[in-house]
This record gives structure tokens, sequence and C-alpha cells, in this order.
């Protein structure tokens, strides 16, 4: 997606890296994961969820926000081509995170209150820097417990409207999710 939009002057979209942990006691096992968190002065941006809502759909929402609409429409854009990319297999959705404003996003290891474990990451080009997303997927079996599966991309579809950078990706207009076949 980032080589396709970013000729285009798009900012890209990147994703808080995660890591599985599975840490055995006494008790037993426990799976866990963790991923660096936000801190500083920036701004969360929840850009959609994933059942009926995305701020493009709230345009009121868009103008109170103070969030680039262009921003709103690449990130938008970006859920409509991960469906197109996969022939309708799946999409990534309920996208949130922050945009940087300034040229920096600022990232620390959630062991914050250990100064030395808190390696500190500046990023100094603009993008959108998501974390925690959800997949629809048509194997419903997948992604759980937020995989809505086709209801879930349809109402994702119920509440998108193509913006130039649909158009200039050449991502279809959805109305209607095909029935899944493959499953
Ligand atoms: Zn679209």
């Amino acid at each position: 997606f980032n080589s396709l939009t970013g000729p285009l002057g798009e900012p890209p979209i990147k994703f808080l890296k995660t890591k599985a942990l599975l840490l055995t006691s006494s008790k037993g096992l426990r799976i866990m994961s963790c991923e660096r968190k936000f801190f500083g002065d920036v701004k969360f941006v929840k850009f959609s969820n994933n059942c009926a809502y995305s701020m493009q759909s709230a345009a009121r929402e868009v103008s109170t926000s103070g969030v680039d609409p262009r921003i709103v429409g690449t990130v938008m854009a970006f859920s409509h081509w991960t469906f197109q990319r996969t022939d309708g297999f799946l999409m990534v959705v309920d996208l949130q995170g922050c945009i940087c404003e300034d040229g920096t996003i600022t990232t620390s290891l959630q062991k914050s209150n250990d100064a030395k474990a808190a390696a500190v990451k500046k990023t100094k080009t603009k993008k959108v820097l998501m974390t925690d997303p959800a997949i629809h997927c048509l194997d419903v079996t997948r992604y759980a417990p937020l995989n809505l599966g086709r209801s879930g991309m349809q109402a994702f579809f119920n509440g998108h409207q193509c913006g130039q950078l649909c158009r200039r990706l050449g991502l279809e207009e959805v109305s209607q999710v095909p029935s899944p076949e493959r499953c």
C-alpha cells in the first residue's frame, strides 16, 4: 500500500510491532502480547472500529477533530485496498493510532518506569502509526473474536464512500460484499 501511495504524496501507514510472550510458572502457561506504547504530545485518533463506525462516515467528527480529512481518506482507502488486494478474503479495520503532526512520533517500551529499558525511538518522517487493528475474514475461525466475517466487511462498505485516493488506486466501489465461496 505504501509503495503505491507514497509517490502520490500520501503519508505511510505503519503498525506497531507486537511480540508474543509465553510465560510459564507453577500456575501454568500465560500467553500475552506486548508492544511499545505511545507517549508524549501525540494525538490518538480512532479512524474506524470493526463494525459500523468510521470517522469518514461521521463527517462532523472529521471537521471538529482537527484531523486532516486527507489522512482520514488515506486510512479508509487502506481498509478498502486490503479487501481488494485479497480478492475480498479479508480486510483490515478498527484502525486507530497517532498522526505525526510535527514530524516526530515517540514511542517507548511499556516498562516506561524503567529508564534504562525505555528505549526511546524517534521517527522523523510524517506517518500514521497504528495499533491494535482487527481483521474481518471470510474464514471466521481466524482472527477471533473481532472478526465479523462478511457482515463486518459489509458494515464497513455501508459507511464508506470512495474518495480520490480509492479512485487513483483503481479500487472498485463495493455495495454488496459477495457471499463467501471458499470457506
Ligand atoms: Zn474506497
